[in-house]
């Protein structure tokens, strides 16, 4: 069973696949344990835990073809992500 960057489960705009990863990993070890519970195929019920995830990245996907598409560009994500890093990452006077 392939996960994380090996399954190409990165996630659009962002391109963050850490979350994705850890998630898919425990998907997989769960589809392991049923399967022995079961008697399915790990490999079908595998598949069958990851369909949520693969929405959600195929849904991703278009809104990222709508940005790069968009007269706007990237600009709107670009400047809201420079704030959240800003707001995250700058160290606070006291
Ligand atoms: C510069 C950069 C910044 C990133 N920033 C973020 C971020 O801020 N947030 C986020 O969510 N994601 C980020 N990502 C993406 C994130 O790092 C990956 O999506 C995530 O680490 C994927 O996890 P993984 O376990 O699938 O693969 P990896 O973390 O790549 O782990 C695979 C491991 O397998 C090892 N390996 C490879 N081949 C073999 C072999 N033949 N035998 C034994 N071992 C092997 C590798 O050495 C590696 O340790 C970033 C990626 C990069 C490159």
């Amino acid at each position: 069973m392939l996960i994380g960057d090996a399954a190409g489960l990165i996630l659009p705009i962002t391109f963050e696949g850490i979350g994705s990863a850890l998630k898919i990993g425990i998907l997989a070890a769960e589809a392991i344990v049923k399967c022995f519970d079961d008697g399915e195929q790990v490999a079908s019920l595998y598949l069958k835990s990851l369909e949520p995830m693969l929405q959600v990245i195929g849904r991703l996907c278009t809104v990222q073809d709508q940005l790069k598409a968009s007269n706007a560009g990237a600009d709107p994500l670009a400047k809201s992500l420079k704030n959240a890093y800003r707001e995250t990452l700058t160290i606070q006077e006291t």
